[in-house]
């Protein structure tokens, strides 16, 4: 009979936060995959939890899913870890669990700790559509392309960042996006969990002069619609017709002159006949 794999949350601070059903699925499991076996074994003794554990991190997941694999074939019940909130978010997991899926294993998943959901839920910021992004690439075009895409996103957006990193992050956010209402959610669980709301601007001060410390996640304000239509007009503006159409070049013609008519708030009539005066 073939096993299951059972997704567990585990705490991202406060040990109390281990659900009653986390604690017994692991300590009913077979075997417990964690992503680094001596961190969650603070955990299993704090619980008094004896089952055995397999490494299974960022770097051997894909070999690691061979073996685990293996055991749930063989009818073993594995629960998956990671270090800290729910596996497979910004953790180890995704590969193992679609492994499972692939191969027609049952995959079930716990609820639980999760930092985003947390630090979302207390800010006060806009939840009614966000996007995860996670943390963002560290560097170079990769850091810029995403940075630049993110520009017109209206939805919240939400970061997990570490405290070496943010400055450049909150400096990187506030060139690339404007000054936007942040939200920084610090040590979110624990003794000296902290929400601080300000502009972005204010953010990069304030953490010029303080230190950070602790593990973040950053709620971001979306784009305002108003001001992306203010800056989309800007771009256009004191352009003929010709120079306008050939901002849409990668459309065709039609679809483009149907956006510059959109743009300019006239119909593509107009567009057409404005056009042919200029080529004349
Ligand atoms: N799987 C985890 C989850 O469900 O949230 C996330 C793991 S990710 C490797 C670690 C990042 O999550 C940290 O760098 C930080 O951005 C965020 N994080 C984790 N615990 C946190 C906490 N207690 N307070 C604030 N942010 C936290």
């Amino acid at each position: 009979m073939t096993g299951r794999l059972i997704v567990c949350p585990t705490p991202i601070g406060n040990m109390e936060d281990m659900t009653e059903r986390g604690r017994r699925v692991l300590e009913e499991a077979d075997l417990i995959a964690a992503e680094d076996t001596r961190h969650t074994l603070g955990l299993l003794n704090h619980f008094g939890i004896k089952t055995p554990m397999i490494s299974c991190h960022r770097y051997n997941e894909q070999e690691r899913a061979d073996l685990i694999l293996e055991k749930l074939r063989e009818g073993m019940t594995v629960a998956l870890v990671s270090d800290a909130g729910t596996p497979a978010i910004s953790d180890p997991g995704e590969i193992l669990v679609r492994r499972c899926r692939q191969e027609g294993i049952p995959v079930t998943a716990l609820p639980g700790a999760c930092a985003f959901v947390t630090a979302l839920s207390m800010s006060g910021m806009n939840s009614r559509r966000f996007v995860f992004e996670g943390f963002l690439p560290a560097g170079g075009k990769e850091r810029r392309e995403r940075l630049a895409a993110l520009s017109k996103e209206e939805r919240t957006v939400i970061f997990y960042e570490a405290p070496h990193h943010l400055h450049k992050t909150l400096a990187d956010l506030l060139e690339a996006l404007g000054d936007r209402e942040i939200a920084l959610g610090r040590e979110l669980t624990k003794r000296y969990e902290e929400m601080l709301i300000m502009r972005l601007s204010a953010a990069v001060s304030y953490y010029q002069e303080k230190e950070p410390r602790g593990e973040y996640v950053l709620i971001l304000q979306g784009a305002d619609p108003l001001v992306l239509a203010r800056e989309e007009k800007k771009r256009w503006e004191g352009m003929s017709l010709t120079e306008h159409m050939a901002l849409y070049s990668d459309l065709p013609a039609k679809e483009a002159m149907k956006q510059v008519a959109k743009d300019r708030g006239v119909s593509k009539r107009d567009v057409y006949n404005g056009l042919l005066k200029e080529e004349s």
